[in-house]
């Protein structure tokens, strides 16, 4: 049985709820999962919350993704195992996702400025029961009013990194996630990391506490898998993987099942399902 360590529910910007990408996991015959909501656990702590964690059949992984700060990357790290009660990953949790709502605000505005036609309250429709309000909502509002014609149209014009309507959000640094995560009960683990597009920088990121290493990601070729299996056998890390499934039909992959990573990987990550 396949296993799959990076999803979005719609708790942040996926399109499932919790536990219908849980039930989509099972019929995907997946063994191991995990949860990887942007800066939130609130999708785990819903599906405990309404009897679904633990759940026959399957290995949920409580999970998180946090985005970390720096000038000019997009740095990902996800966290699993964590106790999504912990005290201090709360506080900071609100502190993020507090930070990114007056962020949507200012990004909502710019593109008022450059004269698109939204408001808050298109995103909010759009964002639902997220409180990790991101551009993914946004850039969907927009292809909505059929100003782009995808998402990805919208990034790139945009909402990208340095592009016109983008604002950095508030993030931790590096080093704060690991420590977070840790104190969390956790495993750190740097997300895609070609998508980092420096090689040195994911190097240093070995070095500096991280202790797993995804090397497994639907962007990463042959020779990507080769050469961060190879970091993680240098640095002792462990190998993550998964689809980083949303559930929109233009992002692949569309469905769960189809990117999957064999157990052996997974097994070393999971720790038994304690009760909450
Ligand atoms: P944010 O956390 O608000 O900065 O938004 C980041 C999210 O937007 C990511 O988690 C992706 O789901 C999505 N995203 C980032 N870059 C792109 C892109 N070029 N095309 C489509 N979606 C993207
Ligand atoms: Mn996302
Ligand atoms: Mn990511
Ligand atoms: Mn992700």
């Amino acid at each position: 049985m396949p296993s799959d360590l990076h999803m979005h529910t719609t708790f942040s910007d996926g399109k499932l709820l919790p536990e219908e990408l849980v039930a989509a996991a099972k019929a995907a015959g997946l063994k191991y999962i995990a949860i990887t909501d942007h800066d939130t656990v609130e999708g785990i702590g819903h599906l405990y919350e309404n009897g679904f964690y633990p759940s026959r059949g399957i290995h949920i992984i409580p999970g998180i993704e946090f985005s970390a700060h720096h000038p000019i990357r997009e740095i990902h790290i996800l966290g699993y195992n964590i106790d999504i009660y912990h005290r201090t990953l709360a506080d900071k949790l609100n502190e993020v996702t507090e930070a990114r709502w007056t962020r949507f605000s200012e990004m909502v505005e710019k593109l008022r400025n450059h004269g698109y036609d939204i408001n808050e309250t298109d995103v909010l429709k759009v964002a639902g029961s997220s409180r990790a309000i991101s551009r993914s909502h946004i850039a969907r509002v927009l292809v909505k009013k059929g100003c782009f014609p995808s998402v990805r149209d919208v990034f790139s014009a945009v909402l990208e990194k340095g592009k016109s309507c983008y604002v950095p959000h508030y993030r931790l640094d590096v080093e704060e996630i690991i420590a977070i995560i840790k104190q969390a009960g956790g495993i750190p683990v740097l997300a895609h990391p070609k998508l980092i597009h420096d090689d040195e920088i994911v190097e240093n990121l070995c070095r500096q506490g991280i202790e797993g290493i995804e090397v497994f990601y639907p962007k990463h070729d042959e020779a990507d898998e080769k050469r961060y299996m190879a970091m993680a056998e240098k640095y002792g890390l462990l190998v993550a993987g998964g689809s980083d499934f949303h559930g929109f039909p233009t992002r692949y992959p569309t469905e769960l099942g189809v990117f999957t990573i064999e157990d052996r990987w997974a097994e070393r990550i999971f720790r038994p399902e304690k009760v909450l």
